[in-house]
């Protein structure tokens, strides 16, 4: 834990009556939980300060962590200090308007690629952002305060980013601070539950994606989901992104990608996921970025979908002849 790094964010907080958290678009669990849960922390530690989200981007799958906040005019921004939570580069930041702030810090754990921050506080080996913020109050329990609710968002976003803590950055500290976490009362139960329940249209789509996998020469899996596919099953744009997470476990298949038609333009969002093989560089040659094992990028048009298909099978190939005991 970068404790000096710790310390500056804690005492920029305190010098603002003002701070305004921000995440990445399209959020995940991690994303939304981190903002969350640092909000709810400094809300409770310091009482007399206002403490915002502001992002312009939301998940329904997440709604159950709670309402989003109004977006405020410009000059709501000017004296406030931003903090941006679990987003790699400033072009990813939901709320263009982070810009405005009088002081920026970044707070993340992807690969360090843009230090957008006036501070920029980038932990990579941890497993979410969520962890990091956990670490945070955990090292400066002196000084803040966590309750429950901040406890159950956190712990939310550690378990969606570790796969349920099945990830290779899953530390001895990861479970130390889960169990932090829980012993702040998180309802598992209700926690589960929401993470996992579908709608009944999803579990058919679930059923088309196991019977439409492709397996490329090496073993890359992949999918392509049209727009006229997610309305014959009647899906958002976000439910038919879940796709990815039914490939996984596939034998010899080390990558796996879901292709989706954007909702807005005319792109394809790619999501890259690996076990033991690394796509991030991969993913960064198509316009994204992300973790050694979960990437995201854009294609342009189904030629590029077969370019970037072709060089992740080249990849996996290389990978099996030059190395042993993967599965
Ligand atoms: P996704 O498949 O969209 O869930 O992305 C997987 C991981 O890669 C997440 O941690 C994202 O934040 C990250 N990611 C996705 N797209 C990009 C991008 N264009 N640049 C940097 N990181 C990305």
């Amino acid at each position: 834990m970068n404790i000096t790094a710790a310390r500056q964010v804690l005492d920029t907080i305190k010098e603002y009556d003002r701070i305004i958290i921000f995440r990445h678009f399209r959020p995940d669990g991690d994303a939304v939980g981190s903002t969350k849960g640092l909000r709810r922390i400094l809300q409770l530690s310091f009482p007399e300060k206002e403490i915002v989200l502001q992002n312009c981007d939301f998940s329904d799958y997440l709604s159950f962590l709670g309402d989003e906040e109004e977006l405020k005019d410009d000059a709501f921004y000017a004296e406030a200090l931003g903090i941006v939570i679990d987003t790699a580069t400033a072009e990813r930041i939901s709320n263009k308007k982070f810009s405005l702030c009088k002081k920026l810090i970044k707070i993340d754990h992807h690969i360090d690629v843009e230090a957008y921050g006036d501070i920029n506080w980038v932990e990579e080996h941890r497993s979410s952002s969520c962890e990091l913020v956990a670490a945070f109050y955990n090292a400066m329990k002196d000084e803040l305060k966590i309750d429950a609710e901040a406890a159950t968002y956190l712990y939310a976003g550690l378990v969606t980013d570790s796969g349920r803590f099945r990830f290779r950055s899953v530390s001895g500290e990861t479970m130390r601070l889960a169990g932090m976490l829980l012993d702040q009362g998180v309802d598992t139960d209700h926690l589960y539950a929401n993470l996992y329940m579908k709608e009944f249209e999803e579990f058919k789509f679930q059923g088309y994606v196991l019977n439409n996998i492709k397996i490329t020469e090496n073993g890359v899996a992949y999918i392509y989901i049209d727009r006229a596919t997610m309305q014959e099953y009647g899906l958002s744009y976000e439910q038919a992104s879940a796709c990815v997470s039914y490939m996984d476990s596939i034998k010899n298949s080390l990558i796996w990608i879901a292709f989706i038609d954007s909702d807005k333009d005319e792109d394809i969002r790619v999501r890259l996921r690996s076990r033991f093989v690394t796509v991030n560089q991969l993913a960064e040659k198509y316009e994204g970025g992300g973790h050694a094992c979960a990437s995201g990028a854009t294609v342009h048009s189904l030629q590029q979908l077969e370019e970037l298909l072709s060089e992740a099978d080249a990849l996996l190939g290389e990978y099996k002849r030059s190395n042993e005991g993967w599965l």
